[in-house]
This record gives C-alpha cells, structure tokens and sequence, in this order.
C-alpha cells in the first residue's frame, strides 16, 4: 500500500504539470530558463518576428474584413504551437491568448474559435483554439459562442497542399449558426497559413447574415 503513495502523488504531479504552467519552462521551446513576463525565454524572445504581410492575406482571402497576427510561424514558434496542439500542454493556451490581440477600430459583437470535427475532437480530448478563444474572450470582454460554427466534414492534413488545393479541401467543411445574422463575428484561430480555413468560415457565416468577420490568430506563415 505504502508504494502505492508516491506512484499516485506522480501521476497527480504529472496531471498537474499539464494543466499549469512550471514557472521556468519556456512557453515555446520548453527549456528551463529565466523567463520573461510573457513566460519566454531570452533566446525565443529574440528570435521573434511580428508579421508585416498581413494586407495580403486580406487581398487573398476575400470574406475577411480584417486579420491580427501575433507572430511570423518562425523562430521557435512552431515548437510552441506543437507542444499546445499535441502535448497536452492547455495552459500554453492561456499563455497564448495573453500574447493575442483584437485592433481598436474592429465593433466585434461575438467571437468563436474555428472548429474542429467530433473525430478530432474526441481522439484530443480538447480544441486548443477554443480554449484560447476563451481565455482571450475573458480578457477582452467579448461574448463567446461556440455554438456559431461546426465543422462537419474532416479536412485532410495540408502540409503540402497548395493554396488552390486547400480552398477544394476547405469547401463544405464547415456549418453556420442562423445566429451569426447581424454580428460582427471575431473568429479565432492559433495558426494561419494561407487563410483558407479562416475564409472558409468567414464565407458561410456571412452566408448566414454576419455583417463583419475579423480574424486572430497566434501565428502566420508555412507550416
Ligand atoms: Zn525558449
């Protein structure tokens, strides 16, 4: 009975780990370091860049009213995003969402994150940009409603798809609530590649009456 004590406290060490940041674990390379008021170490911190090409992405990507980007997909960026979507890490959402950000002029009524199909869903156990929607909804004071998009077909992986290729695959993969008529919808996301999922969504909600859709999202570039 006595070994059974500490093989429990470490798994409850272990779960605990997962759900709460360690203090000197950098946010996106995961290496014990000092770390900055953003949870970063000074080697990620260096290495960031902010995006200036967002105004492409607008012209690419037609239903989109606008689009705030936190960082360029570079650097250690994408280690950071990976350890959130596949280790389990959910309070990288939260440290995320901190480094997110909505621009002055936008009169957002609704936010809700882009979904992700049952399938995925169960297999992960939880929508990592859900979980950031809703820690940035809290912190900005916006409304959430999950409820605004499902996505009812599963999109194939799209590493190597080409932007004409990822639109096919986007096409009807994704419902929208009735609920969107009138809203000027924020719509939220933790990496933007060439825009077509977020446009995708933007497509059918305006379809359903959304007066505006403007986008967020952690990272921009080539995953
Ligand atoms: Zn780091």
């Amino acid at each position: 009975m006595s070994e059974l004590i500490p093989r429990i406290s470490s798994k409850i060490h272990d779960f605990l780990n997962l759900l709460f940041a360690v203090d000197a674990e950098c946010i996106l390379c995961g290496e014990e370091a000092h770390t900055d008021n953003f949870g970063m170490c000074k080697n990620c911190a260096s290495m960031l860049i902010y995006p200036n090409d967002t105004e492409d992405l607008l012209n690419k990507n037609q239903y989109l009213d606008g689009i705030c980007v936190a960082f360029a997909y570079s650097g250690t960026v994408p280690d950071g995003v990976l350890r959130m979507k596949y280790g389990h890490r959910l309070y990288l959402s939260e440290k995320f969402a901190a480094l997110m950000d909505v621009r002055e002029d936008w009169e957002i009524d609704v936010a809700v994150a882009v979904p992700m199909y049952k399938k995925k869903l169960n297999a992960r156990l939880y929508n990592h940009s859900d979980l950031m929607a809703r820690f940035l909804c809290s912190r900005l004071r916006i409304p959430y409603d999950g409820s605004l998009l499902m996505r009812i077909k599963p999109t194939p992986a799209q590493m190597r798809a080409t932007r004409k290729d990822r639109l096919v695959l986007q096409a009807g993969s994704v419902l929208a609530s009735d609920d969107c008529d009138g809203k000027s919808i924020l719509l939220i996301d933790d990496v933007c590649t060439t825009g077509s999922t977020v446009n995708e969504c933007a497509k059918v909600m305006k379809e359903k009456g959304a007066k505006a859709v403007y986008v967020t999202v952690f990272a921009h570039g080539k995953a």
